[in-house]
């Protein structure tokens, strides 16, 4: 099963796909997670993505798919994976769609985390991360059980640096001109469902569920 989940920055795509993750013991890859990743490591990759991400706009396609494509040919995706975070851009799911056609595979889902821009802003700046293990909390909504303090592995929660009011809103703005096409390019692949994304967690996630089954 191939799942990939679409939605704007702060829609909740990462908080559905851990869940479905657990659930149908599938692999969550987060593009996000990984350039996060090669920065904290100090890599060549997260040196060439930090400017793009600081800034609020996207790593150029070509180093996305690359790496993208690497990680998903790894041997725990052999029964599928949940995307979370790629493709952003129409070439980017083209690419995607060019190498799965190749072996005779494709999208099964792509899930559509619905939420206006006007609560974005609030996830966004109410969100926390852990650095270690890429947990996500909120502040008001899906508190830690310690104050700053992640609840998996009890490392010190940090605010992203692309979280900042004036990035986030250059982030939607992205997002509406490059990503949200996507949502035309699934469904006319007739794999494209759509849920409302400002139910609590997990009402979210029975209607993931529902369209999983
Ligand atoms: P994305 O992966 O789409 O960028 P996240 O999953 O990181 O989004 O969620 C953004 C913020 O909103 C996080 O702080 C998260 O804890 C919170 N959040 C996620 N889903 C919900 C929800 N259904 N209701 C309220 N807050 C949510
Ligand atoms: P995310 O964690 O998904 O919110 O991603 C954080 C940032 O990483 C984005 O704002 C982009 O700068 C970069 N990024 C993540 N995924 C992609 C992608 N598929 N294409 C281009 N840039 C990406």
């Amino acid at each position: 099963m191939k799942i990939v989940m679409l939605g704007a920055p702060g829609a909740g795509k990462g908080t559905q796909a851990e869940k479905i993750a657990e659930q149908y013991k599938l692999p969550h890859i987060s593009t996000g997670d990984i350039f996060r990743k090669n920065i904290k490591e100090g890599t060549e990759l997260g040196r060439e993505a930090k400017s793009y991400m600081d800034a609020g706009r996207l790593v150029p396609d070509e180093l996305t798919v690359r790496m993208l494509l690497d990680r998903v040919g790894n041997e725990d995706c052999r029964e599928g994976y949940i995307l979370d975070g790629f493709p952003r851009t129409i070439p980017q799911a083209e690419a995607l769609d060019a190498e799965l056609t190749k072996r005779g595979e494709g999208i099964d889902y792509a899930i559509d985390v619905e939420v206006p821009d006007d609560n974005i802003v609030n996830r966004m700046s109410g969100r926390r991360a852990c650095p270690n293990c890429g947990a996500t909390y909120h502040l008001e909504f899906i508190p830690t059980r310690k104050e700053g303090i992640c609840d998996e592995c009890g490392t010190e929660l940090v605010i992203r640096d692309d979280d900042k009011p004036e990035t986030v809103k250059k982030r939607l703005a992205v997002y509406h001109e490059q990503t949200q096409p996507l949502i035309d390019y699934y469904k006319n692949k007739k794999v494209l469902y759509t849920v409302d994304g400002t139910a609590d967690v997990d009402d979210v996630f029975d209607a993931v569920k529902n369209i999983l089954k």
